[in-house]
Protein backbone atom coordinates (compact mmCIF):
# COMPACT_ATOMS: atom_id res chain seq x y z
CA UNK A 1 0.00 0.00 0.00
CA UNK A 2 1.91 3.70 -0.76
CA UNK A 3 1.37 6.35 0.70
CA UNK A 4 -0.39 8.85 -1.68
CA UNK A 5 0.27 11.94 0.34
CA UNK A 6 3.60 13.85 1.11
CA UNK A 7 3.65 13.71 5.38
CA UNK A 8 6.22 15.68 7.09
CA UNK A 9 8.48 12.85 9.01
CA UNK A 10 8.32 14.85 12.23
CA UNK A 11 5.40 17.39 13.43
CA UNK A 12 6.05 19.13 16.36
CA UNK A 13 3.85 21.33 18.54
CA UNK A 14 2.15 24.19 17.17
CA UNK A 15 2.54 26.96 20.49
CA UNK A 16 2.22 30.67 19.84
CA UNK A 17 1.98 30.59 16.31
CA UNK A 18 5.44 29.13 16.05
CA UNK A 19 5.44 25.46 15.13
CA UNK A 20 8.43 23.69 18.14
CA UNK A 21 10.08 20.43 19.54
CA UNK A 22 9.31 19.61 23.23
CA UNK A 23 10.87 20.97 25.30
CA UNK A 24 12.79 17.81 26.48
CA UNK A 25 12.86 16.80 22.64
CA UNK A 26 10.29 13.97 23.45
CA UNK A 27 8.51 12.03 20.38
CA UNK A 28 6.32 9.20 20.12
CA UNK A 29 5.48 7.71 16.92
CA UNK A 30 2.07 7.40 14.93
CA UNK A 31 1.60 4.31 12.62
CA UNK A 32 -1.31 3.16 10.05
CA UNK A 33 -3.27 0.85 11.97
CA UNK A 34 -4.05 -1.02 8.43
CA UNK A 35 -0.39 -2.03 7.15
CA UNK A 36 1.61 -1.58 10.96
CA UNK A 37 3.94 1.08 9.05
CA UNK A 38 5.01 3.91 10.35
CA UNK A 39 4.02 7.39 9.72
CA UNK A 40 5.43 10.12 11.80
CA UNK A 41 6.99 10.81 14.98
CA UNK A 42 5.00 13.85 16.72
CA UNK A 43 6.08 15.75 19.85
CA UNK A 44 5.48 14.77 23.08
CA UNK A 45 4.49 18.16 24.64
CA UNK A 46 5.82 18.61 28.39
CA UNK A 47 4.57 20.41 31.03
CA UNK A 48 6.98 23.61 30.43
CA UNK A 49 5.11 23.21 26.54
CA UNK A 50 1.69 23.00 27.95
CA UNK A 51 2.77 26.28 30.48
CA UNK A 52 3.94 27.83 27.03
CA UNK A 53 0.99 26.83 24.98
CA UNK A 54 -1.53 28.35 27.94
CA UNK A 55 0.69 31.28 28.20
CA UNK A 56 0.40 32.22 24.61
CA UNK A 57 -3.60 31.97 24.64
CA UNK A 58 -3.27 34.19 27.75
CA UNK A 59 -1.09 36.45 26.06
CA UNK A 60 -3.54 36.75 22.63
CA UNK A 61 -6.69 36.69 24.76
CA UNK A 62 -7.04 40.47 25.10
CA UNK A 63 -6.81 41.24 21.72
CA UNK A 64 -8.57 38.39 20.54
CA UNK A 65 -11.61 38.90 22.63
CA UNK A 66 -12.39 42.37 21.46
CA UNK A 67 -12.22 40.95 17.96
CA UNK A 68 -16.00 41.40 16.53
CA UNK A 69 -18.66 39.04 15.41
CA UNK A 70 -17.88 39.82 11.48
CA UNK A 71 -14.47 39.40 12.47
CA UNK A 72 -14.38 36.14 14.18
CA UNK A 73 -17.03 35.22 11.53
CA UNK A 74 -15.16 35.70 8.42
CA UNK A 75 -12.41 33.51 9.77
CA UNK A 76 -14.33 30.82 10.25
CA UNK A 77 -15.55 31.12 6.78
CA UNK A 78 -12.37 31.14 5.48
CA UNK A 79 -11.13 28.22 7.46
CA UNK A 80 -14.06 26.29 5.87
CA UNK A 81 -12.77 27.22 2.47
CA UNK A 82 -9.01 26.02 2.96
CA UNK A 83 -10.34 22.69 4.42
CA UNK A 84 -12.45 22.62 1.17
CA UNK A 85 -9.79 23.07 -0.96
CA UNK A 86 -7.41 20.37 0.52
CA UNK A 87 -10.24 18.13 1.38
CA UNK A 88 -8.25 15.22 -0.43
CA UNK A 89 -5.20 15.59 1.99
CA UNK A 90 -7.34 15.55 5.12
CA UNK A 91 -9.50 12.72 4.40
CA UNK A 92 -6.31 10.57 2.92
CA UNK A 93 -4.32 11.58 6.27
CA UNK A 94 -7.30 10.63 8.45
CA UNK A 95 -7.97 7.59 6.56
CA UNK A 96 -4.00 6.67 7.14
CA UNK A 97 -3.78 7.61 10.77
CA UNK A 98 -6.68 5.84 12.24
CA UNK A 99 -7.66 3.17 9.56
CA UNK A 100 -11.22 4.30 9.23
CA UNK A 101 -12.26 3.84 4.96
CA UNK A 102 -11.77 6.73 2.56
CA UNK A 103 -15.03 6.23 1.67
CA UNK A 104 -16.39 7.59 5.00
CA UNK A 105 -13.76 10.28 5.92
CA UNK A 106 -14.36 11.81 2.27
CA UNK A 107 -17.72 11.74 2.52
CA UNK A 108 -18.60 12.46 6.20
CA UNK A 109 -15.36 13.03 8.60
CA UNK A 110 -14.03 15.92 6.55
CA UNK A 111 -16.96 17.70 4.76
CA UNK A 112 -19.49 17.56 7.79
CA UNK A 113 -16.21 19.27 9.94
CA UNK A 114 -16.18 21.70 7.43
CA UNK A 115 -19.69 22.77 7.38
CA UNK A 116 -18.92 22.63 11.32
CA UNK A 117 -17.07 26.11 11.00
CA UNK A 118 -19.56 27.20 8.49
CA UNK A 119 -22.56 26.74 10.71
CA UNK A 120 -20.47 28.16 13.57
CA UNK A 121 -20.06 31.43 11.82
CA UNK A 122 -23.79 32.11 11.18
CA UNK A 123 -24.57 31.12 14.79
CA UNK A 124 -22.21 33.46 15.89
CA UNK A 125 -23.04 36.29 13.74
CA UNK A 126 -26.82 35.27 15.24
CA UNK A 127 -25.61 35.45 18.83
CA UNK A 128 -27.74 37.84 20.77
CA UNK A 129 -27.47 39.56 24.53
CA UNK A 130 -30.58 40.70 26.23
CA UNK A 131 -32.14 43.66 27.33
CA UNK A 132 -35.41 43.60 29.81
CA UNK A 133 -37.29 46.05 32.12
CA UNK A 134 -37.05 44.02 35.33
CA UNK A 135 -39.76 47.15 36.66
CA UNK A 136 -40.51 50.31 35.87
CA UNK A 137 -37.01 51.73 36.24
CA UNK A 138 -34.20 49.04 36.09
CA UNK A 139 -33.09 47.38 33.03
CA UNK A 140 -31.15 43.99 32.66
CA UNK A 141 -28.62 44.00 30.01
CA UNK A 142 -27.17 40.76 29.41
CA UNK A 143 -24.04 40.59 27.40
CA UNK A 144 -22.02 37.64 26.63
CA UNK A 145 -18.34 37.54 26.50
CA UNK A 146 -15.53 34.83 25.86
CA UNK A 147 -14.10 33.09 28.86
CA UNK A 148 -10.46 32.88 28.25
CA UNK A 149 -8.07 30.01 27.37
CA UNK A 150 -10.11 26.70 27.09
CA UNK A 151 -8.25 23.44 26.98
CA UNK A 152 -9.93 20.97 24.81
CA UNK A 153 -9.11 16.86 24.80
CA UNK A 154 -10.41 14.81 21.88
CA UNK A 155 -10.20 10.93 21.13
CA UNK A 156 -9.02 8.82 18.03
CA UNK A 157 -12.04 7.57 16.52
CA UNK A 158 -13.21 10.74 14.63
CA UNK A 159 -9.77 12.76 15.38
CA UNK A 160 -10.84 15.70 12.78
CA UNK A 161 -14.60 15.66 13.27
CA UNK A 162 -14.14 15.81 17.21
CA UNK A 163 -11.63 18.30 16.80
CA UNK A 164 -13.80 20.76 14.55
CA UNK A 165 -16.55 19.80 17.32
CA UNK A 166 -14.65 21.64 19.44
CA UNK A 167 -12.67 24.38 17.69
CA UNK A 168 -15.19 26.15 15.74
CA UNK A 169 -17.40 27.25 18.60
CA UNK A 170 -14.85 27.93 20.86
CA UNK A 171 -12.93 30.34 18.03
CA UNK A 172 -16.33 31.69 17.21
CA UNK A 173 -17.08 32.45 21.28
CA UNK A 174 -13.40 34.51 20.60
CA UNK A 175 -11.26 32.09 23.42
CA UNK A 176 -8.06 31.27 22.86
CA UNK A 177 -6.95 26.95 23.00
CA UNK A 178 -4.75 24.57 23.81
CA UNK A 179 -5.96 21.67 22.22
CA UNK A 180 -4.83 18.19 22.35
CA UNK A 181 -5.46 15.33 19.92
CA UNK A 182 -4.93 11.76 20.94
CA UNK A 183 -1.55 10.40 20.83
CA UNK A 184 -2.64 7.70 18.39
CA UNK A 185 -4.32 10.28 15.51
CA UNK A 186 -3.01 13.86 16.01
CA UNK A 187 -1.83 14.13 11.78
CA UNK A 188 -5.30 15.81 10.81
CA UNK A 189 -5.22 17.97 13.47
CA UNK A 190 -1.49 19.15 13.21
CA UNK A 191 -2.63 19.58 8.92
CA UNK A 192 -5.06 21.59 9.87
CA UNK A 193 -2.77 23.80 12.22
CA UNK A 194 -0.19 23.92 9.21
CA UNK A 195 -3.07 24.91 6.54
CA UNK A 196 -4.97 27.65 9.01
CA UNK A 197 -2.76 28.43 11.63
CA UNK A 198 -1.86 32.07 10.09
CA UNK A 199 -5.67 32.65 9.69
CA UNK A 200 -5.67 32.94 13.39
CA UNK A 201 -3.67 35.60 15.85
CA UNK A 202 -0.66 34.17 17.08
CA UNK A 203 -1.45 32.29 20.68
CA UNK A 204 -5.15 31.78 19.69
CA UNK A 205 -4.78 28.26 18.25
CA UNK A 206 -2.18 26.10 20.29
CA UNK A 207 -1.87 22.44 19.83
CA UNK A 208 0.12 20.32 21.68
CA UNK A 209 0.47 16.83 21.43
CA UNK A 210 1.41 13.84 23.42
CA UNK A 211 -0.10 10.38 25.41
CA UNK A 212 -2.85 11.21 27.64
CA UNK A 213 -1.27 10.26 31.08
CA UNK A 214 1.81 12.78 30.09
CA UNK A 215 0.64 15.49 28.22
CA UNK A 216 -3.03 14.99 28.68
CA UNK A 217 -2.73 15.13 32.48
CA UNK A 218 -0.84 18.71 32.17
CA UNK A 219 -3.29 20.23 30.23
CA UNK A 220 -5.70 18.73 32.39
CA UNK A 221 -4.16 20.30 35.86
CA UNK A 222 -3.19 23.57 33.46
CA UNK A 223 -4.46 27.09 34.22
CA UNK A 224 -6.97 27.08 31.58
CA UNK A 225 -10.92 28.59 32.13
CA UNK A 226 -12.53 25.44 30.79
CA UNK A 227 -12.02 21.63 30.13
CA UNK A 228 -13.94 20.63 27.35
CA UNK A 229 -13.31 17.07 26.97
CA UNK A 230 -14.75 14.16 24.33
CA UNK A 231 -13.30 10.46 25.07
CA UNK A 232 -14.32 7.42 27.81
CA UNK A 233 -16.42 7.88 31.22
CA UNK A 234 -13.45 6.88 33.25
CA UNK A 235 -10.98 9.73 31.49
CA UNK A 236 -14.13 12.30 31.56
CA UNK A 237 -14.70 11.99 35.42
CA UNK A 238 -11.41 12.50 36.25
CA UNK A 239 -11.76 15.76 33.40
CA UNK A 240 -15.00 16.75 35.59
CA UNK A 241 -13.25 16.39 39.08
CA UNK A 242 -10.16 18.26 38.13
CA UNK A 243 -12.37 20.85 36.58
CA UNK A 244 -14.16 21.09 40.09
CA UNK A 245 -11.19 21.93 41.94
CA UNK A 246 -10.44 24.85 40.06
CA UNK A 247 -14.46 26.04 39.90
CA UNK A 248 -14.22 26.03 35.96
CA UNK A 249 -16.49 24.89 33.05
CA UNK A 250 -16.35 21.20 31.65
CA UNK A 251 -18.31 19.82 29.12
CA UNK A 252 -17.98 16.19 28.63
CA UNK A 253 -19.05 13.92 25.53
CA UNK A 254 -17.98 10.40 26.70
CA UNK A 255 -19.07 6.33 26.12
CA UNK A 256 -21.94 4.65 25.19
CA UNK A 257 -24.44 1.56 24.75
CA UNK A 258 -27.06 2.44 22.65
CA UNK A 259 -29.74 0.65 21.84
CA UNK A 260 -31.05 0.33 17.97
CA UNK A 261 -34.79 -0.87 18.29
CA UNK A 262 -36.01 -2.84 15.46
CA UNK A 263 -40.18 -3.49 15.23
CA UNK A 264 -41.53 -6.04 12.96
CA UNK A 265 -43.25 -3.57 10.96
CA UNK A 266 -40.12 -1.68 9.94
CA UNK A 267 -38.99 -1.09 6.60
CA UNK A 268 -36.51 -3.85 5.57
CA UNK A 269 -34.02 -1.84 3.24
CA UNK A 270 -33.90 0.89 6.03
CA UNK A 271 -33.66 -1.56 8.88
CA UNK A 272 -30.84 -3.77 7.25
CA UNK A 273 -29.07 -0.19 6.04
CA UNK A 274 -29.45 0.67 9.99
CA UNK A 275 -27.87 -2.45 11.76
CA UNK A 276 -24.64 -1.65 9.74
CA UNK A 277 -25.06 2.08 9.87
CA UNK A 278 -25.07 1.65 13.92
CA UNK A 279 -22.56 -1.09 14.71
CA UNK A 280 -20.44 -1.23 11.72
CA UNK A 281 -19.91 2.59 10.55
CA UNK A 282 -16.09 3.84 11.81
CA UNK A 283 -15.58 0.05 12.51
CA UNK A 284 -18.05 0.44 15.24
CA UNK A 285 -15.64 2.59 17.15
CA UNK A 286 -18.49 5.38 17.76
CA UNK A 287 -19.35 6.62 21.06
CA UNK A 288 -23.28 6.66 20.21
CA UNK A 289 -22.81 2.78 18.10
CA UNK A 290 -25.90 0.94 17.89
CA UNK A 291 -23.95 -1.85 20.06
CA UNK A 292 -27.75 -3.33 21.39
CA UNK A 293 -29.47 -4.40 19.05
CA UNK A 294 -33.14 -5.25 19.96
CA UNK A 295 -35.14 -6.86 17.61
CA UNK A 296 -39.05 -7.33 18.17
CA UNK A 297 -39.60 -11.28 18.99
CA UNK A 298 -41.97 -11.69 15.71
CA UNK A 299 -39.28 -10.66 13.76
CA UNK A 300 -36.86 -12.11 15.09
CA UNK A 301 -35.95 -14.58 12.73
CA UNK A 302 -36.53 -13.00 9.51
CA UNK A 303 -34.15 -10.26 11.05
CA UNK A 304 -31.61 -12.54 11.93
CA UNK A 305 -31.19 -14.07 8.26
CA UNK A 306 -31.55 -10.84 6.58
CA UNK A 307 -28.57 -8.96 8.40
CA UNK A 308 -26.42 -12.26 8.57
CA UNK A 309 -26.31 -12.07 4.62
CA UNK A 310 -25.78 -8.62 4.68
CA UNK A 311 -22.50 -8.75 7.40
CA UNK A 312 -21.23 -11.26 5.54
CA UNK A 313 -21.47 -9.17 2.48
CA UNK A 314 -19.53 -6.09 3.92
CA UNK A 315 -16.17 -5.42 2.54
CA UNK A 316 -13.24 -5.15 4.98
CA UNK A 317 -9.97 -3.84 3.16
CA UNK A 318 -7.27 -1.42 2.50
CA UNK A 319 -9.51 1.77 4.09
CA UNK A 320 -7.58 3.81 0.47
CA UNK A 321 -9.52 1.77 -1.32
CA UNK A 322 -13.07 3.73 -2.13
CA UNK A 323 -15.08 0.50 -1.96
CA UNK A 324 -13.87 -1.00 0.84
CA UNK A 325 -16.66 -0.41 3.67
CA UNK A 326 -14.66 -1.64 6.66
CA UNK A 327 -11.25 -0.60 7.38
CA UNK A 328 -9.01 -1.49 10.36
CA UNK A 329 -9.33 -1.28 13.90
CA UNK A 330 -7.46 1.92 15.71
CA UNK A 331 -4.56 -0.30 16.79
CA UNK A 332 -3.76 -4.20 17.53
CA UNK A 333 -4.32 -3.19 21.45
CA UNK A 334 -8.25 -2.63 20.95
CA UNK A 335 -8.37 -5.40 18.54
CA UNK A 336 -7.22 -7.93 21.34
CA UNK A 337 -9.89 -6.14 23.63
CA UNK A 338 -12.71 -6.39 21.15
CA UNK A 339 -11.94 -9.79 20.50
CA UNK A 340 -11.53 -10.56 24.58
CA UNK A 341 -15.20 -9.15 24.40
CA UNK A 342 -16.12 -11.74 22.09
CA UNK A 343 -15.03 -14.37 24.33
CA UNK A 344 -16.70 -12.77 27.49
CA UNK A 345 -20.17 -13.41 25.54
CA UNK A 346 -19.45 -16.29 24.58
CA UNK A 347 -18.40 -17.76 28.20
CA UNK A 348 -21.68 -15.70 29.59
CA UNK A 349 -23.80 -17.80 27.35
CA UNK A 350 -23.89 -15.75 23.74
CA UNK A 351 -23.63 -17.51 20.43
CA UNK A 352 -21.78 -16.23 17.39
CA UNK A 353 -24.16 -15.57 14.61
CA UNK A 354 -21.54 -14.02 12.67
CA UNK A 355 -18.06 -13.32 12.49
CA UNK A 356 -16.11 -13.57 15.76
CA UNK A 357 -12.55 -13.49 14.45
CA UNK A 358 -9.64 -11.23 13.25
CA UNK A 359 -9.87 -10.53 9.17
CA UNK A 360 -6.65 -12.16 7.57
CA UNK A 361 -7.34 -12.16 3.75
CA UNK A 362 -4.46 -11.34 1.74
CA UNK A 363 -2.40 -8.47 3.33
CA UNK A 364 -5.39 -7.61 5.87
CA UNK A 365 -3.43 -10.18 8.71
CA UNK A 366 -1.06 -7.42 8.77
CA UNK A 367 -2.83 -4.46 10.33
CA UNK A 368 -6.01 -4.38 12.96
CA UNK A 369 -8.70 -5.66 10.75
CA UNK A 370 -11.94 -7.50 12.06
CA UNK A 371 -14.86 -9.25 10.63
CA UNK A 372 -18.19 -7.97 11.24
CA UNK A 373 -19.77 -9.47 14.18
CA UNK A 374 -23.19 -10.29 15.68
CA UNK A 375 -23.50 -12.29 19.23
CA UNK A 376 -26.64 -14.14 19.58
CA UNK A 377 -28.61 -15.43 22.81
CA UNK A 378 -27.71 -12.60 24.94
CA UNK A 379 -29.35 -11.40 27.86
CA UNK A 380 -29.28 -7.57 28.64
CA UNK A 381 -27.75 -8.48 31.62
CA UNK A 382 -24.47 -9.68 30.23
CA UNK A 383 -21.44 -7.75 30.45
CA UNK A 384 -21.69 -7.57 26.65
CA UNK A 385 -24.53 -5.81 26.76
CA UNK A 386 -23.66 -3.35 29.33
CA UNK A 387 -20.13 -2.37 28.36
CA UNK A 388 -18.69 -0.72 25.40
CA UNK A 389 -16.83 -2.93 23.53
CA UNK A 390 -16.24 -0.02 20.51
CA UNK A 391 -15.31 -2.41 17.73
CA UNK A 392 -17.56 -3.99 14.87
CA UNK A 393 -19.69 -6.35 17.65
CA UNK A 394 -23.40 -5.95 18.02
CA UNK A 395 -25.05 -8.02 20.61
CA UNK A 396 -29.31 -8.96 19.45
CA UNK A 397 -31.84 -9.13 22.43
CA UNK A 398 -35.24 -9.87 21.76
CA UNK A 399 -38.01 -8.08 23.40
CA UNK A 400 -41.66 -8.40 23.27
CA UNK A 401 -43.48 -4.87 23.25
CA UNK A 402 -42.40 -1.15 23.53
CA UNK A 403 -42.60 -1.39 27.69
CA UNK A 404 -40.42 -4.14 27.25
CA UNK A 405 -37.97 -2.43 24.76
CA UNK A 406 -38.12 0.96 26.60
CA UNK A 407 -37.09 -1.20 30.10
CA UNK A 408 -34.04 -2.98 28.30
CA UNK A 409 -33.20 -0.08 26.87
CA UNK A 410 -33.30 1.92 29.72
CA UNK A 411 -31.18 -0.43 31.92
CA UNK A 412 -28.13 1.13 30.70
CA UNK A 413 -25.18 3.30 32.92
CA UNK A 414 -25.42 5.13 29.43
CA UNK A 415 -27.50 7.39 27.50
CA UNK A 416 -25.97 8.86 24.17
CA UNK A 417 -27.87 7.82 21.36
CA UNK A 418 -30.33 5.48 20.45
CA UNK A 419 -32.68 3.92 17.25
CA UNK A 420 -35.96 2.92 16.70
CA UNK A 421 -37.20 1.28 13.43
CA UNK A 422 -41.18 1.33 12.78
CA UNK A 423 -43.64 2.44 10.19
CA UNK A 424 -45.83 3.37 13.05
CA UNK A 425 -44.47 7.46 13.46
CA UNK A 426 -46.98 7.09 17.31
CA UNK A 427 -45.17 4.05 18.68
CA UNK A 428 -41.57 5.74 17.10
CA UNK A 429 -42.46 8.66 19.16
CA UNK A 430 -43.41 7.01 21.94
CA UNK A 431 -39.77 4.92 22.20
CA UNK A 432 -38.07 8.05 21.38
CA UNK A 433 -39.63 9.64 24.23
CA UNK A 434 -39.40 6.59 26.82
CA UNK A 435 -35.64 6.03 25.81
CA UNK A 436 -33.47 8.27 28.22
CA UNK A 437 -30.86 9.68 25.73
CA UNK A 438 -29.86 12.69 24.51
CA UNK A 439 -30.47 11.51 20.78
CA UNK A 440 -32.65 9.09 19.16
CA UNK A 441 -32.92 8.16 15.44
CA UNK A 442 -35.81 7.26 13.74
CA UNK A 443 -35.39 4.93 10.72
CA UNK A 444 -31.88 5.68 10.62
CA UNK A 445 -29.20 5.81 12.29
CA UNK A 446 -25.65 7.84 13.37
CA UNK A 447 -26.26 10.58 11.46
CA UNK A 448 -24.52 13.72 12.86
CA UNK A 449 -25.33 16.71 11.20
CA UNK A 450 -24.18 20.40 12.78
CA UNK A 451 -27.40 22.08 13.95
CA UNK A 452 -28.71 19.09 15.76
CA UNK A 453 -27.76 19.19 19.55
CA UNK A 454 -25.76 15.81 20.51
CA UNK A 455 -24.64 14.68 23.90
CA UNK A 456 -25.17 12.01 26.37
CA UNK A 457 -27.65 11.80 29.22
CA UNK A 458 -26.45 9.70 32.40
CA UNK A 459 -22.34 8.66 32.30
CA UNK A 460 -22.30 9.42 28.29
CA UNK A 461 -21.65 13.36 29.62
CA UNK A 462 -22.45 16.60 30.37
CA UNK A 463 -24.03 19.25 27.75
CA UNK A 464 -24.62 19.06 24.18
CA UNK A 465 -22.50 20.02 21.22
CA UNK A 466 -23.20 20.19 17.56
CA UNK A 467 -25.52 23.11 17.66
CA UNK A 468 -25.85 26.74 18.52
CA UNK A 469 -26.16 26.05 22.29
CA UNK A 470 -22.35 25.18 22.62
CA UNK A 471 -21.27 28.41 22.00
CA UNK A 472 -22.78 29.74 24.84
CA UNK A 473 -20.68 26.70 26.77
CA UNK A 474 -17.29 28.62 25.58
CA UNK A 475 -18.98 32.08 26.84
CA UNK A 476 -19.51 34.17 30.32
CA UNK A 477 -22.47 35.71 30.64
CA UNK A 478 -22.36 39.20 31.96
CA UNK A 479 -25.55 41.29 33.06
CA UNK A 480 -25.73 45.29 33.50
CA UNK A 481 -28.29 46.22 35.55
CA UNK A 482 -29.11 50.17 35.18
CA UNK A 483 -31.31 52.53 37.36
CA UNK A 484 -33.16 54.68 34.98
CA UNK A 485 -34.90 56.21 37.95
CA UNK A 486 -33.79 59.10 39.09
CA UNK A 487 -34.91 58.83 43.27
CA UNK A 488 -32.86 56.65 45.54
CA UNK A 489 -34.61 53.24 46.55
CA UNK A 490 -35.49 54.78 49.70
CA UNK A 491 -33.79 52.21 52.13
CA UNK A 492 -31.43 54.62 53.89
CA UNK A 493 -33.21 58.12 54.05
CA UNK A 494 -31.07 61.05 54.62
CA UNK A 495 -33.17 62.99 56.99
P1 LIG B 1 -9.68 8.18 26.19
O1 LIG B 1 -10.57 8.68 27.27
O2 LIG B 1 -8.70 7.14 26.51
O3 LIG B 1 -8.83 9.41 25.59
C1 LIG B 1 -9.45 10.57 25.11
C2 LIG B 1 -8.43 11.70 25.12
O4 LIG B 1 -8.06 11.94 26.47
C3 LIG B 1 -7.15 11.40 24.37
O5 LIG B 1 -6.67 12.59 23.76
C4 LIG B 1 -6.20 10.99 25.48
O6 LIG B 1 -4.85 11.23 25.16
C5 LIG B 1 -6.67 11.88 26.61
N1 LIG B 1 -6.36 11.39 27.94
C6 LIG B 1 -6.24 10.09 28.35
N2 LIG B 1 -5.93 10.05 29.66
C7 LIG B 1 -5.89 11.34 30.09
C8 LIG B 1 -5.65 11.95 31.35
N3 LIG B 1 -5.39 11.22 32.44
N4 LIG B 1 -5.70 13.29 31.43
C9 LIG B 1 -5.98 14.04 30.36
N5 LIG B 1 -6.20 13.53 29.14
C10 LIG B 1 -6.16 12.19 29.01
O7 LIG B 1 -10.65 7.77 25.00
P2 LIG B 1 -10.25 7.12 23.59
O8 LIG B 1 -9.88 5.71 23.84
O9 LIG B 1 -9.30 8.01 22.88
O10 LIG B 1 -11.66 7.22 22.81
C11 LIG B 1 -12.67 6.31 22.97
C12 LIG B 1 -13.71 6.82 23.96
O11 LIG B 1 -14.21 8.09 23.56
C13 LIG B 1 -14.93 5.92 23.99
O12 LIG B 1 -15.34 5.70 25.32
C14 LIG B 1 -16.00 6.72 23.25
O13 LIG B 1 -17.30 6.39 23.57
C15 LIG B 1 -15.64 8.11 23.61
N6 LIG B 1 -16.19 9.09 22.64
C16 LIG B 1 -17.28 9.85 22.98
C17 LIG B 1 -17.84 10.74 22.06
C18 LIG B 1 -19.05 11.58 22.40
O14 LIG B 1 -19.33 12.52 21.67
N7 LIG B 1 -19.78 11.28 23.47
C19 LIG B 1 -17.29 10.86 20.78
C20 LIG B 1 -16.19 10.08 20.47
C21 LIG B 1 -15.64 9.19 21.42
Amino acid sequence: MSIPIDLQSTYQLYIGGQWRDASDGGTLTTYNPATGDKLADIAQATQEDVEAAVAAGRAAFPTWSKTTAQERSQILLDIADILEENQELLATVETLDNGKPIRETSTVDIPASIDHFRYFAGVLRADEGTATMVDGSMLSVVLHEPLGVVGQIVPWNFPFLMGAWKLAPAIAAGDCIVFKPSSTTSLSILEFARLVGDKLPAGVLNVITGSGSKSGEYLKNADVDKLAFTGSTEVGRDIALAAAKKIIPATLELGGKSANAFFDDCDRDLAIEGVQLGILFNQGQVCCAGSRIFVQDTFYDEFMELVTKAFTKVKVGDPLDPTTQMGAQINEGQLKKILSYVEIGESEGAKIAVGGHRATEGDLGKGAFLEPTLLVDVDNKMRVAQEEIFGPVGVVIKFHDEADLIEKANDSVYGLGGGVFTQDLGRALRVANGIHTGRVWVNTYNQIPAGAPFGGYKESGIGRETYKSILNAYQQVKNIMINLGTEPAGLYPQD
